[in-house]
């Protein structure tokens, strides 16, 4: 069987990157489209202009707030000159961006300004209606020309950002590893090469490292070397780790847990963490590693508990139709190297919640 692996043409990060974005654009042409989120339109617009530089033509749109068909063939007609699409904010204004590129057949250039999900690195949209429900995925022919990441910029946004990525990078290396054992197939239908496994084993040894400090840096709105290590892991390691390596039970249980709407207010990587956690239950993890994820997720404020996703008191029939979903047919569950069934995956979510409970009265402290 074919092994495949997928990157980002170029990876460019660090504090002031976006003193670089002019010399990264310049290769695919001097006349610049970008989509900027009204973040980045409010406050970032003067340092993307002077990053740019005199030679690269700037137009640039205030993102509308949903990557839906519409928004994409509004701002398509509106960037059909350029020669290079720029996609800068969050991940529905980078999505948005990646699909005007591949409608025009132009290149695209992400500049992320958070670091909350694995998104920006991927050859991947996701597609809602105008109201903001799920609509599809558009897969893309190929991923981003250039991913460019100002850590200083990710460093002033708000720490929560910063922690949900590593919620969702904590999934990468467990996710990949059952890919591996099963011969589960990564996001291009094929299995994943030793290369996307070894990366997503570094973004987990990575967050375990530096994630405390790192969210601790992000708290003082500066940037530390941790703090760039794991910007890094949440963007790029858990980014090709996850279409690389693949998915499995974490990112089947998230989907599963968007059913009920108390889980709403919390973000994809608050419960990708629950998502794994309950991965390990359920895929029989050694005991010792299901510790140290409990105790990561407590050190830098990630949920282990059902309430800490909106869903204290929840009833039975209630996490039945989220393990449902979870299990829905073709779903990425499929890639656990364990018996899986809907009874199953709410026993696992019930002894998530059991031993985050647990812990929290044995050392108040940790849930802090
Ligand atoms: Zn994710």
């Amino acid at each position: 069987m074919l092994t495949t692996a997928i990157f980002p043409g170029r990876y460019v990060q660090g504090e002031g990157a976006l003193a670089a974005l002019g010399e990264e654009v310049a290769r695919f042409g001097s006349r610049a489209f970008a989509v900027m989120d009204p973040f980045a339109m409010d406050t970032l617009r003067p340092r993307i202009e002077a990053g740019l530089g005199e030679a690269i033509a700037l137009t640039a749109e205030r993102f509308g707030g949903e990557c839906s068909d519409e928004e994409i063939a509004r701002l398509a007609e509106a960037a059909s000159a350029a020669d290079v699409i720029v996609g800068i904010g969050g991940g529905k204004a980078l999505d948005t961006a990646k699909a005007v590129a591949h409608g025009l057949r132009r290149p695209v250039a992400i500049v992320p300004t958070i670091a909350s999900t694995d998104a920006p690195c991927s050859a991947l949209s996701v597609i809602y209606t105008p109201e903001g429900a799920f609509k599809r995925y558009l897969v893309l022919p190929h991923n981003p020309a250039v991913v460019l990441v100002d850590t200083g910029v990710i460093a002033r946004a708000p720490v929560r950002f910063l922690v949900a990525g590593m919620g969702d990078a904590l999934s990468t290396w467990f996710e990949a590893e059952d890919c591996r054992v099963k011969r589960g197939a990564n996001m291009t239908g094929r299995l994943g090469p030793m290369t996307a496994y070894a990366l997503a084993r570094l973004c987990y040894d990575t967050l375990l490292q530096y994630g405390v400090l790192a969210k601790a840096a992000c708290a003082q709105q500066v940037v530390t070397p941790a703090l760039e290590h794991v910007v890094e892991a949440n963007t790029l390691l858990s980014g090709l780790g996850f279409e690389s390596g693949g998915l499995a039970a974490a990112h089947a249980i998230h989907n599963g847990l968007t059913v009920l709407d108390e889980t709403h207010d919390y973000w994809h990587g608050e419960k990708v963490a629950i998502g794994t956690l309950a991965l390990l239950m359920l895929a029989d993890r050694p005991p010792a590693l299901i510790d140290e994820v409990f105790g990561f997720c407590e050190r830098v404020g990630l949920p282990t508990t059902l309430a800490a996703i909106g869903l204290g008191g929840v009833d039975d029939a209630a996490l039945m139709r989220v393990a449902e979903r979870a299990c829905a047919e073709g779903e990425t569950i499929w890639n656990t190297p364990h018996e899986v069934s809907p009874r199953r995956v709410v026993a696992a979510l019930r002894a998530v919640d059991a031993e985050g409970t647990r812990r929290a009265k044995a050392t108040p402290r940790a849930a802090e």
